[in-house]
């Protein structure tokens, strides 16, 4: 209740106000909320000695997450960005032994592409909902050429730099041109041929995507994932951790904590408390906090604010107390476990 008339009222509030309050929220309420469920604890992660787990995933798209965007249509930015933080975020997660979710867009692992090459794949409709997509064609950004001469539009180099990490990062989807994924904005066949585009782009490199993150925060289309074998997806729930649990037909959820960005002006030292009270909290619940960011994040987040978590997090690893892996690891668990 009270919940939902502060978001109402929100929108109305000063910025600096409104992170005021959120901090309040935070401190006085139960956050980050828990789901609860009825797995034994010894079952939960692999090895059977671990008491949470952490999964991060990073949503990976240079400039195609930005083409249709309301608040910040700056593809070129957003990608260089990207491009430039790169080799410190993977330097950083070798650095402290933490495997991740890549979840890549497909058209990133081409090494080129020709006018006419995606004319096969049925395109998505006219929408006008996260992203407003109302005029001209879905493909007006691609450049149809090599990715040497378009480093904003194809990553065959960033994707070989994971491959080449020190630790075992999992390549996973986040559709071939970044749809919106949502059964109202996409039809199955537009959600099919994307999802094929992408197992075909991927298959150079020895990968076949079972783990997708929709684009957007939009969710749907199971149906067809489930028929072309996906296991896992991350989805934006009432709860901020959870243990993930089977969908109705069969695939596995796990919830979106909470993402690594400035969006408020708080201190690095207060940043850095809420997520390490994410991690504790997933440790004494039996959950997992799944944190998520862009690589094209701020530098300031980067820099002050995911080196401590993932040196906490290994912290904690080292005593035996938290699990941390990718999306596929805990669904291959999962899926084990459950035959
Ligand atoms: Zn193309
Ligand atoms: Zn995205």
């Amino acid at each position: 209740m009270i919940r939902s008339i502060y978001k109402s009222v929100r929108g109305l509030m000063p910025k600096s106000i409104r992170s005021e309050i959120t901090k309040l929220i935070f401190t006085f309420s139960s956050k980050p909320f828990v789901k609860r469920d009825d797995v034994p604890l010894e079952k939960k992660f692999p090895g059977g000695k671990f008491k949470g787990g952490m999964i991060i995933s990073a949503d990976f798209e240079l400039g195609w997450a930005w083409r249709y965007s309301k608040t910040n249509p700056n593809p070129e930015k957003m990608a260089a960005l990207a491009r430039k933080n790169f080799p410190e975020i993977i330097r950083l997660l070798n650095e402290y032994n933490i495997p991740i979710t890549f979840a890549t867009v497909g058209h990133l692992f081409l090494e080129s592409c020709e006018k006419d090459d995606h004319n096969w794949m049925e395109k998505i409709p006219y929408f006008d909902d996260h992203w407003r997509f109302t005029q001209g064609d879905w493909y007006d950004c691609d450049p149809h050429t090599h990715w040497e001469k378009a480093k904003y539009w194809y990553a065959p180099d960033l994707v070989k730099m994971i491959q080449n990490a020190k630790v075992e990062h999992e390549l996973a989807t986040h559709t071939f041109t970044h749809i919106d994924f949502s059964d109202k904005n996409c039809p199955p066949k537009v959600a099919e041929d994307e999802m094929k585009a992408c197992i075909d782009a991927m298959k150079p490199y020895g990968v076949k995507p079972e783990s997708i993150i929709f684009p957007g925060g939009t969710y749907g289309n199971i149906k067809v994932l489930k028929k072309l074998n996906f296991k896992i997806y991350r989805k934006n729930t009432p709860y901020d951790l959870a243990y993930p649990y089977y969908d109705e037909h069969g695939l596995i959820v796990t919830p979106t904590s909470v993402g690594f960005s400035r969006q408020h002006n708080w201190t690095a030292s207060y940043y850095i408390k809420r997520y390490k009270k994410y991690i504790d909290k997933a440790i004494k619940t039996g959950t997992i906090v799944h944190f998520w960011f862009h690589p094209s994040l701020d530098e300031w987040t980067l820099k002050n604010i995911i080196p401590e978590v993932m040196r906490y997090a290994a912290e904690r690893r080292k005593n035996d107390f938290l699990w941390i892996g990718t999306m596929k690891q805990i669904a291959d668990h999962i899926n084990i476990k459950n035959k």
